[in-house]
């Protein structure tokens, strides 16, 4: 019996020598000092031997176990130690390596025009003002000088939600609004813009599309100072050499109105398929605030003026980056966007 013992103990320190892992080891402990191990099994042998044998080789069977019981943990600790080094070199960072780089985005062309022209307006003292999407009836017709039945509600094919509430077909409705804010009479000078609807679509119309208005109002503000402002500003958007012009026009909300036309920057006004054939391209809206618009958001026009204008944000940045269809811009096709 002593000498089996001390096979075993030899065998299993071999064993427990070689285990790789942590798990082999765990199996090795069961095989060894488990409930249905060798050493339980030699221990079940003690009532086999004369009595007086008893104590002297239960006590080897105890001395054995503890040993084993020692270089179980002693292996154990070695495993978890050979693990963590190796965690440790694989998970290392080799800091001089080079970077890896994100690709570099850069602005859509429609963020790129209407960042210019708010720096812009910006410059000339114009504060951005901001409206909601959806307007009711009131803001987006009634307040601009359109009642219900007005034939140039025509002239804008809208999203009505219900009766009274309307995807805003223009950001005009953000002047009456700016204007109900402020004090009576106050002076103003702000521009809007934002995202508009219209039922459209077609290479030069989207159903959602942009635009900036603008508006100014204070005391002796005239026709001149409207031509001056526009002026300014499309020079300072497509160069100084550009040719404007103001044409009469009509809309409801201002009075007397204006169109404003840029020499066709396509074939510097020769005539062409852009500007068909007229040397001109019709850039954006504008008119003196008509006195009504002003009364009806407690402006008093006895003692006040004012000019409005508006634009489209996507006709402006097809003309400056010589694009033919506007529905590119809401394609999302890399190699459109990428040339920009
Ligand atoms: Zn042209």
């Amino acid at each position: 019996m002593e000498q089996q013992l001390h096979d075993l103990r030899r065998q299993a320190a071999t064993e427990l020598a070689a285990a790789q892992n942590v798990d082999k080891l765990n199996e090795l402990r069961v095989k060894y000092l488990g409930k249905k191990g060798s050493l339980t099994a030699v221990l079940r042998g003690l009532g086999a031997l004369a009595p007086e044998e008893r104590p002297r080789v239960g006590q080897i069977v105890n001395e054995v176990r503890t040993e084993l019981e020692l270089l179980v943990e002693a292996k154990s600790n070695e495993l978890k130690q050979a693990q963590l080094a190796l965690r440790l070199a694989s998970e290392k960072i080799d800091v001089t390596l080079p970077g890896r780089k994100g690709g570099g985005g850069h602005k859509h062309p429609l963020t790129a025009t209407l960042e210019q022209i708010k720096s812009i307006f910006m410059r000339l003292g114009f504060a951005i003002a901001d409206g909601p999407e959806i307007e009711t009836d009131y803001y987006n017709f009634e307040a601009l000088n359109l009642p219900k039945d007005h034939p140039a509600r025509d002239m804008q094919d809208s999203f009505f939600i219900t009766e009274e509430l309307v995807l805003r077909t223009h950001t005009s409705p953000v002047q009456v609004r700016t204007m109900q804010r402020s004090e009576p009479n106050q002076p103003i000078r702000v521009i809007a813009p934002g995202k508009v609807y219209r039922r459209d679509y077609d290479a030069t119309h989207s159903p959602m599309f942009h635009q900036v208005e603008g508006l100014v109002v204070d005391k002796g503000i005239s026709l001149a100072d409207l031509k001056g402002t526009l002026e300014l500003f499309i020079h300072e958007m497509f160069g100084s050499k550009v040719g404007v012009r103001f044409r009469p026009s009509f809309f409801p909300f201002t009075e007397p109105s204006a169109e404003v036309d840029i020499s066709c920057v396509m074939c510097s006004s020769k005539g062409c398929r852009v500007c068909k054939g007229t040397g001109w391209l019709e850039i954006l809206g504008s008119g003196m605030v008509h006195p009504r618009v002003l009364e009806m958001s407690k402006y008093d026009p006895e003692q006040v003026s004012g000019f409005a204008f508006g634009m489209g944000v996507e006709r402006i940045a097809m003309l400056i980056y010589g694009i033919d269809d506007l529905r590119l811009f809401y394609d999302n096709d890399l190699r459109f966007l990428r040339q920009f």
